[in-house]
């Protein structure tokens, strides 16, 4: 064996499983946490709060299939929940909406042996890269990137497009527009529709 650092037990790993909404990511979540628990792993799965409050709520997939998850508004929840239950593998929905503490936090996860399974958006409405997910794509171990049907001419989806009363959003248009009707759609490239293109570098 080659002589590198001690350590006393194996490194855990970390999987990303991203894509525009309606590509399955929730169910791709649950199906890999479902079979963790038929191996009799102890599994546990969080999302964060959208109401600021812990609570014991699901991870609802947009075909209806559930799964018992914790909302968090604090982060460093999960690490104690994770050491007081040892739970050996971490489901994380909707990782996009979490401060980017959860990088660490998921790194000192995958250090202590853990199995991290993450989902979350790659990109927001604008086309943008999403919060700490181009980060975590970084660091992952194994990366699965879905697409979604495209809802106007029916080819593979590869972005969400905003709408607001019906239109398409505008780039400048505010994260919350109060009093507004608000919808999201899966599109391919083609059929995406934006006023401005992103200025990524
Ligand atoms: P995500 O977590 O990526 O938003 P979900 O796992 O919640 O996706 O939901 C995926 C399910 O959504 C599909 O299995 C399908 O039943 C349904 N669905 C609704 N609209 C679409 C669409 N435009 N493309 C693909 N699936 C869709
Ligand atoms: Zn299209």
């Amino acid at each position: 064996m080659l002589n590198h650092t001690p350590y006393t037990h194996e490194k855990g790993h970390l999987e990303v499983i991203c894509g525009p909404m309606f590509s399955g990511k929730s169910e791709e979540l649950m199906r890999r946490l479902r079979r963790a628990k038929i191996a009799k792993q102890r599994v546990m799965t969080f999302k964060p709060s959208i109401d600021n409050r812990h609570s014991i709520e699901y991870v609802v997939s947009h075909d209806g299939n559930k799964l018992f998850a914790q909302a968090l508004d604090d982060v460093t929840s999960i690490l104690t929940i994770v050491h007081q239950e040892n739970i050996d593998v971490i489901g994380i929905d909707e990782v996009q909406f979490f401060p980017t503490d959860v990088i660490s936090i998921i790194c000192t996860l995958i250090d202590e042996g853990k199995r991290v399974i993450i989902a979350g958006l790659d990109l927001d409405f604008r086309g943008v890269p999403f919060g700490s997910v181009p980060t975590l794509l970084a660091i992952a171990d194994t990366i699965t990137k879905l697409n979604a049907i495209c809802c106007i001419c029916g080819k593979d989806a590869h972005c969400t497009q905003r709408l607001v009363n019906g239109d398409c959003a505008k780039y400048d248009d505010p994260i919350i527009l109060i009093g507004a009707q608000e919808a999201y759609q899966a599109r391919c490239r083609n059929c995406f529709s934006i006023d401005k293109r992103p200025k990524l570098y």
